[in-house]
């Protein structure tokens, strides 16, 4: 499996996104071609009135279309969702499984369910915050999904240690293993239980603040800081590449 990032642009985004959530779509959009490389060459160019950070198919590549620190436009609409308001288009990830003519069900679906995982592993988010649309905002989405009854296979198959390892004609295990490869191997997760916990630009409350706070939730540390206000600092993963993300991990359990 392959993730092109050669479309991820700011279209259709808001400036801020803290990911805890990863929410699932189908785009319901049938006609010939309709597949994931168009869906992000849409985006990319304008051509669309919402926004997912992600476009699976039914071909082993993933394409990207915006960048995990910007918000997309996937559950701003609310149709009596259970979990909207709790999850929102500044906390989470849109992942979009395309369904144009003549699809392939159960290789998109496959695909789906292995991006998902990396994405878990890259985001540190746990199966539980793995929804579908409808958890959200009670729209019928991923529609196809919900259709076939395969909702509750979609998360069995992210667990970890599910029968997903097994899945071996549609999962890469090297590609999965350099994924994870990736992350410091000195990271690790925290949970914070806390809504307002702030995000500090440096590691001390002498540092100014990111907008917003962390929201109660599961994050991965990729590094520690002695500093101002707090026994320990740690380094958000996603403020990782200008290191302008630090909490304070006084608040934080180490999971
Ligand atoms: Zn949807």
């Amino acid at each position: 499996m392959k993730v092109n990032r050669s479309y991820v642009s700011s279209n259709n985004t808001y400036s801020v996104n803290i990911p805890q959530y990863i929410v699932i779509h189908n785009t319901d959009n049938f006609r010939a071609g309709a597949d994931a490389l168009t869906h992000a060459k849409a985006q990319f160019n304008g051509n669309l009135s919402t926004s997912v950070h992600y476009y699976t198919d039914d071909n082993d590549t993933v394409y990207q279309a915006a960048a995990h620190d910007h918000g997309c436009w996937h559950v701003g609409v609310n149709y009596g969702g259970r979990l909207f308001g709790t999850v929102s288009n500044k906390n989470s990830i849109g992942v979009e499984m395309c369904v144009q003519a003549g699809y392939d069900f159960n290789k998109a679906f496959a695909n789906t369910v292995a991006f998902v995982r990396l994405l878990m592993e890259e985001t540190g988010i746990l199966a539980d915050q793995v929804l579908q649309h409808y958890d959200v905002c009670a729209k019928n989405c991923p529609s196809q999904i919900r259709a076939k009854g395969m909702w509750e296979e979609f998360k069995r198959q992210i667990q970890r240690g599910g029968s997903g390892d097994n899945e071996g004609d549609s999962f890469n295990e090297k590609e999965y293993v350099q994924f994870i490869g990736s992350l410091p191997s000195d990271s690790y997760r925290v949970k914070v239980s806390i809504p307002d916990l702030h995000i500090r630009k440096g590691p001390g409350t002498n540092y100014g603040k990111q907008p917003g706070f962390t929201g109660i939730g599961i994050f991965t540390i990729v590094e520690e800081s002695v500093g101002q206000g707090a026994v320990k600092w740690g380094l958000l993963k996603s403020y990782q590449k200008n290191r302008d993300g630090w909490i304070s991990l006084d608040y934080a359990t180490r999971i």
